[in-house]
């Protein structure tokens, strides 16, 4: 089973947004910097430009939130933007606990339009074994199955000699944890091989020889790598210039420029009493934003000092 694209892999790199940056100049970039909107072009402004975006992104770096600094974004007003679509080869032995992530909304759409290719490979493929196994005991005892070498070596090996990879991947409760931060970071490359681990673990000269980074999604121990892969796929291709629309800018979310996010509020405007702010109903742009900004870091503070400075 494969869920796929019909893109090749191979990109060109052309003029577009820096990924990473939301595929989006209009307002909502500027919905957490009042102070600094006045001093940048918008559009509609004849000097806007793409270079305005990854400008914005620069400036709003070097506000006194400590996550910006570590935006992971090549950053600088001269960051030259690009557009190119990602690859991902997934390796797993229950091929079918990743269709459905891909399968709807964001994630299909992204392939669809060919801006993310995901390929599934079933591990077992690769194994040489009867009955394709593709774990074994453990060396010096001990309870649990572990996931031999040779099956993933192979796939390994054969991916590589069809195209270069960024990076390869296993996801493991030992890793870093996943952040935005890694995110921003992956989604600037191009061919990423993800490894999901089954049992006891997958043999730990795997993780020597062929594994560039190891990736938890959290202090807990899940019974596969799948749906964690699923989770990094997710945090990466939502922020391919491209694959969000302006509505659903990845700039304006949580954690993106160290910010939880401001509340929001739809129709209707009163609900049996309750009322939305009477702010987002004033029409008045500067201090909607204004209002949006003081409620993200309040929430920032009373919900995660940790990412302030202060
Ligand atoms: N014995 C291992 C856990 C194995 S769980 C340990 O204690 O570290 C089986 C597989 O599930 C792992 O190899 C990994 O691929 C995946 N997995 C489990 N929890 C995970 C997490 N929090 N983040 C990423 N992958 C995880």
């Amino acid at each position: 089973m494969a869920i796929t694209g019909k893109f090749a892999g191979n990109c060109k790199r052309r003029w577009g947004r820096p990924r990473g940056i939301a595929p989006t100049h209009n307002n909502h970039l500027f919905s957490r910097t009042p102070r600094l909107s006045s001093k940048i072009t918008r559009r509609g402004d004849p000097s806007w430009s793409p270079l305005t975006v990854s400008k914005v992104f620069h400036v709003n770096s070097g506000m006194k939130l400590r996550d910006k600094k570590q935006a992971g974004f090549p950053l600088s007003p001269q960051t030259k933007p690009y557009l190119c679509a990602m690859r991902f080869d997934i390796v797993t032995v229950l091929p079918g606990l990743l269709e459905s992530p891909f399968a709807h909304s964001i994630l299909q759409r992204a392939q669809k339009k060919g801006i993310a290719e995901i390929h599934v490979h079933n591990l077992r493929d690769y194994s040489t074994q009867k009955q394709k196994s593709v774990d074994d005991y453990p060396y010096g005892g001990g309870s649990g199955m572990v996931m031999t070498i040779d099956p993933f070596a192979r796939i390994i090996e054969k991916l590589k000699g069809e195209r270069d990879y960024d990076e390869v991947i296993f996801m493991s409760p030992d890793g870093e944890t996943l952040n935005q931060q890694i995110a921003n970071q992956l989604s600037i490359k191009t061919n990423i091989i993800i490894l999901c681990g089954h049992y006891k673990g997958i043999d730990q000269r795997i993780r020597d020889i062929f594994v560039t980074r190891e990736i938890s999604i959290g202090d807990y121990v899940l019974s596969g790598g799948e749906l964690p892969a699923a989770v990094l796929v997710d945090a990466v291709v939502r922020l391919i210039p491209g694959v969000l629309s302006d509505e659903t800018s990845a700039l304006s979310d949580s954690f993106q420029d160290g910010l939880l996010d401001a509340p929001v509020y739809t129709r209707p405007a009163d609900w049996n009493g309750h009322k939305v702010p009477d702010i987002l109903l004033s029409g008045n742009t500067p201090e909607v934003e204004k209002w949006r900004f003081e409620q993200a870091v309040e929430r920032t503070r009373k919900r995660r000092p940790d990412l302030l400075d202060e």
